[in-house]
C-alpha cells in the first residue's frame, strides 16, 4: 500500500464500506492471463503497454483490491505484537497489483483514454475511495501503527524509516482513525455531504459557464478578432441554433481571452460581467453551497482536532500552518501591487493619449479593458513577433540539446532512444537514461503531442517510482499538448511552450534522482507545495545563456539565435507581471479566508461577496482594476478541486525554486559540483525527510521572497 495514491484518492469522497470481498477463487481465474497478474518483465518494469486492454482493467483492480484487503487483514490481526517489519514494511509490501493496474489506469486515462475506460472510472472510483476507508478506518490496524509510532524513540529505527511511520501514522490519523466511532460516523457523513457539495458546485460551474456565453447579433461588433476566431463564433452559435448570431464562450477564469483582441469595449464589459456573475443566481446559484461546503470543513477539522480547515490542510503541507501562507502573501503584496498600479499607469496613460488624438473623453481603466491595452504596450515593448522566433525552438533541438544538455551539464545524465520497448501511442518515445557513472538511472518517456483523447495541460507521472525495497529505479513520463504538424514538417516552439517542456522535465528529473529505500517516499511523492519546487527550478535552465545557445538553432541551417532577438524574448517574460501575481495572490487570499473560519461564523449565502471583498480589503489587495482570478462563486480548484486551503502553492515552491536560482548564481552557474549538491541535497531525497528541513540545510537559510521578486520583474521600485 503506498500512501502516494491514497493520498490522491482521499480527497475524492468518503463513500460507504465496500460490501463483503468477492471469494477469492473468482478473482484468481479472471486473473489467469491478466497482464497485471505479474510484475512486468520488461527493463525497469515498464509496463507492458502492447499486452494491456481495456477488457483488463476492471478484473485486475477488483482483484486487486481484494489482494490488499486479505494483505492488510493479515497485518492487522497477525498474532505476533507489532515491529516495525511486520507491520508498516509489511503495509509497504502490500497492495503490489492494485498499485500496478491503478499507476497505468489512471496514467493511461489521462494521456490516452477511450470511451469504456472513462465507463470504467466511474465505475471504479468510489469502489477505490471505499476500498481506502475500509483500510483506514480498521482499528486493529491502526492500533498496532499507533503502538509502534507511540514507542518510535526506542524502536532504534534509521531516520528513513522513522520518517515512514511518521508518515503513515500521519495519514491514518488525519483520515480519522483515532476518532471514537460516532465521531468516525459523523465523518462519513460529512464527508458523503462534501462529496455531494463539491460536486454540485462543479456542474454548477459548467453549466453557469455555458449558460453565460455572450450572443453578438452584430459581426461589426467583433473588431479585433481574426478571421480564424470569428468563425469560431459563427460556429459556436450555429452549434446553439442561433444561425446568423456570433457566441463568445467562457473561460474558466475571470479575465476572458479575448478582450486582449476587442475593440467594442462595450462588447468587452458584457464579457467581463457574463464572466464574473457566473454563480451567483437563478439555477446555478452556488453561494449556497459555498456556505455549507465551508461550514461542513470547519465542523470536520474540528472533529479531527484543528482550529480550522486551513489548520488541517496545511499541517501536512510543507507551509505547516496558515500564518506561514499569510505572511508569505504579505511579502509578495507589496511588490505586486505596486508594479501592477505601474503597469495600470501606464495603460491609463495610453488611454488617455488615444482620446487625446481622437479628440474624445479618456474613461478610467476597467478590468475589461486591462489585457486590450496591456496588449498594445507589450507590442511597442518588445516587438518581435513569433513567426521570427519559431524557427529557433524547434522541438528535437530543445529536448536534446536543451533539456537533455542542461541535465547532463548539472547531473552527468546521458540519453539514448530505445525504440525496441512497446509504447501505447506511436507519437510517445521513451529514451534510457544513464547516470554519470554509465549505470542505467531510469527510463524517461516523451508524450507530447496533442491528441482528442489526452487530458490539457501538461504534466509529469510516474509508472514506476524508485525504490531500493524492491529494487525498483524509476519510470517517469511527461505529457504536453504541442499541437503536431503535418508529416514531414518541423514542430516549432514558442518560447511558453519551451518553458513547459523544462518545467515538465524539472518534475521529470525529480523522479529519475529519486534515492530511497520505500516507495512512499519516493521522488516526486512530496506535499503539494512542495512538488512544483523542483519543476518551477528547472524552468531556469531554459534561458540560461549557455542553454540557450546550445539549443537555439535555426532549424533550417543552423544558425543560433540572434542575441538581440533572445533578449527580447526574455524581456518579454517579465511584462504584465504585476497583473498576474496580483491576480494569483488575491485568489490565493480569498482561498484561505474561506478555510480560516468557525462553522459558526460562516457568511449568509447572499452575503458570499461582500465576505470575498472585505478578505481582500483587509489584506490590502483591493486594486479595481485586478480582481481575483477566480472569484468565489466560480472557484473550482478550491470549492470543487483538491486545492483547497492550497492555491497558494505554486507561489510557496516558486519561493524556494528562485532562492535556488540565486544560490547556483552565488556558487559559480551550471556546474556539475553544483548539480551533485542540489541532487544530494534535495532532488535525490524525496520525502525521506520534512522537505522544508531539506531545502535550509541546502539553502543555507530561510527560503527569501527577493530571487523571486527579482525574476518576475517585481524588484525594486521600478
Ligand atoms: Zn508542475
Amino acid at each position: 500500500m503506498r500512501l502516494a495514491r491514497l493520498m490522491l484518492l482521499a480527497a475524492a469522497s468518503a463513500l460507504p464500506m465496500l460490501a463483503a470481498a468477492e471469494t477469492q477463487d473468482a478473482g484468481n481465474t479472471a486473473m489467469a492471463d491478466n497482464p497485471f497478474a505479474a510484475p512486468s518483465t520488461l527493463p525497469f518494469e515498464l509496463p507492458p503497454f502492447d499486452r494491456i486492454h481495456d477488457a483488463d482493467y476492471t478484473p485486475a483492480l477488483e482483484a486487486g483490491m481484494r489482494e490488499e484487503l486479505r494483505e492488510v487483514e493479515s497485518i492487522a490481526h497477525n498474532p505476533r505484537p507489532p515491529t516495525f517489519r511486520n507491520t508498516i514494511v509489511a503495509l509497504e509490501r502490500s497492495g503490489q497489483l492494485l498499485e500496478r493496474v491503478t499507476t497505468t489506469f489512471f496514467n493511461l486515462n489521462a494521456c490516452n483514454t477511450d470511451d469504456q475506460m472513462q465507463k470504467i472510472e466511474t465505475e471504479m472510483a468510489p469502489k477505490l475511495t471505499a476500498h481506502q476507508d475500509e483500510i483506514h478506518l480498521n482499528p486493529a490496524l491502526f492500533a498496532r501503527i499507533d503502538a509502534l509510532y507511540r514507542k518510535r524513540a526506542t524502536l532504534k529505527l534509521d531516520a528513513e524509516s522513522l520518517q515512514l511511520l511518521s508518515r503513515y501514522h500521519t495519514r491514518f490519523v488525519r483520515a480519522g482513525a483515532r476518532l471514537a466511532p460516532q465521531d468516525q460516523a459523523r465523518l462519513r457523513a460529512i464527508n458523503e455531504q462534501l462529496s455531494t457539495l463539491t460536486t454540485r458546485f462543479r456542474q454548477n460551474v459548467l453549466k453557469a459557464t455555458a449558460d453565460g456565453a455572450v450572443v453578438v447579433d452584430n459581426v461589426a461588433e467583433l473588431e479585433g478578432l481574426t478571421p480564424v476566431q470569428v468563425g469560431a463564433a459563427a460556429q459556436a452559435a450555429a452549434d446553439r441554433g442561433l444561425s446568423g448570431k456570433w457566441v463568445i464562450a467562457l473561460q474558466n477564469t475571470t479575465q476572458q481571452p479575448l478582450l486582449a483582441s476587442l475593440t467594442n469595449r462595450a462588447l468587452r464589459e458584457r464579457i467581463y460581467r457574463a464572466s464574473v456573475d457566473r454563480g451567483l443566481s437563478g439555477d446555478t446559484d452556488n453561494r449556497g453551497v459555498i456556505t455549507q461546503i465551508v461550514r461542513l470543513r470547519a465542523e470536520r477539522a474540528r472533529l479531527l482536532g484543528y482550529p480550522d480547515h486551513a489548520a488541517y490542510v496545511l499541517e501536512d503541507e510543507s507551509a505547516g500552518t496558515p500564518a506561514a501562507v499569510a505572511d508569505m502573501i504579505h511579502q509578495v503584496a507589496p511588490a505586486a501591487l505596486r508594479r501592477a498600479r505601474e503597469e495600470g499607469a501606464e495603460i491609463q496613460k495610453l488611454i488617455e493619449t488615444q482620446a487625446a488624438a481622437r479628440g474624445g473623453t479618456a474613461f478610467t481603466l476597467q478590468p475589461w479593458d486591462w489585457q486590450f491595452y496591456a496588449e498594445q504596450v507589450r507590442k511597442a515593448h518588445y516587438a518581435f513577433d513569433q513567426a521570427q522566433v519559431a524557427p529557433y525552438f524547434e522541438l528535437e533541438h530543445v529536448m536534446r540539446d536543451g533539456l537533455f544538455y542542461a541535465a547532463h551539464e548539472l547531473y552527468g545524465l546521458s540519453f539514448k532512444e530505445r525504440k525496441d520497448l512497446p509504447v501505447y501511442q506511436p507519437d510517445v518515445r521513451i529514451f534510457e537514461v544513464s547516470d554519470a557513472d554509465g549505470k542505467p538511472l531510469a527510463l524517461f518517456l516523451a508524450d507530447y503531442f496533442a491528441r482528442d483523447n489526452k487530458q490539457g495541460g501538461a504534466w509529469m507521472n510516474s509508472y514506476v517510482p524508485q525504490s531500493r525495497l524492491f529494487g525498483r529505479r524509476p519510470v517517469v513520463a511527461n505529457h504536453l499538448n504541442i499541437p503536431k504538424p503535418q508529416p514531414g514538417q518541423p514542430v516549432l516552439l514558442t518560447f511558453d511552450e519551451v518553458t513547459g517542456m523544462f518545467h515538465e522535465f524539472g518534475h521529470a528529473i525529480h523522479g529519475m534522482l529519486s534515492s530511497v529505500h520505500y516507495p512512499t517516499l519516493s521522488g516526486t511523492a512530496v506535499p503539494r507545495d512542495f512538488v512544483e519546487y523542483p519543476s518551477q527550478y528547472n524552468e531556469m535552465w531554459a534561458r540560461e545563456p549557455r542553454v540557450v545557445a546550445h539549443y537555439a538553432h535555426d532549424y533550417r541551417n543552423g544558425e543560433p539565435m540572434p542575441p538581440e532577438l533572445l533578449a527580447k524574448v526574455l524581456a518579454a517574460q517579465k511584462f504584465n507581471q504585476g497583473y498576474a501575481t496580483l491576480e494569483y495572490i488575491e485568489a490565493a487570499q480569498v482561498d484561505l479566508a474561506w478555510h480560516l473560519i468557525d462553522a459558526a461564523h460562516a457568511p449568509a449565502a447572499a452575503d458570499v461577496p461582500a465576505f470575498e471583498a472585505s478578505a481582500l480589503s483587509a489584506a490590502g489587495l483591493d486594486y479595481a482594476p485586478v480582481p481575483p482570478r477566480y472569484h468565489s462563486d466560480y472557484f473550482s480548484h478550491i470549492f470543487a478541486g483538491g486545492y483547497s486551503a492550497g492555491y497558494y502553492a505554486y507561489l510557496w515552491s516558486e519561493v524556494l525554486a528562485r532562492d535556488t536560482g540565486q544560490w547556483f548564481h552565488r556558487h559559480g552557474g551550471m556546474t556539475r559540483k553544483n548539480g551533485a549538491t542540489l541532487r544530494r541535497m534535495v532532488l535525490s531525497r524525496g520525502r525521506t525527510a520534512d522537505p522544508q528541513v531539506l531545502f535550509r540545510k541546502f539553502y543555507g537559510r530561510a527560503p527569501e521572497i527577493g530571487p523571486l521578486l527579482e525574476y518576475r520583474g517585481l524588484a525594486g521600485g521600478g
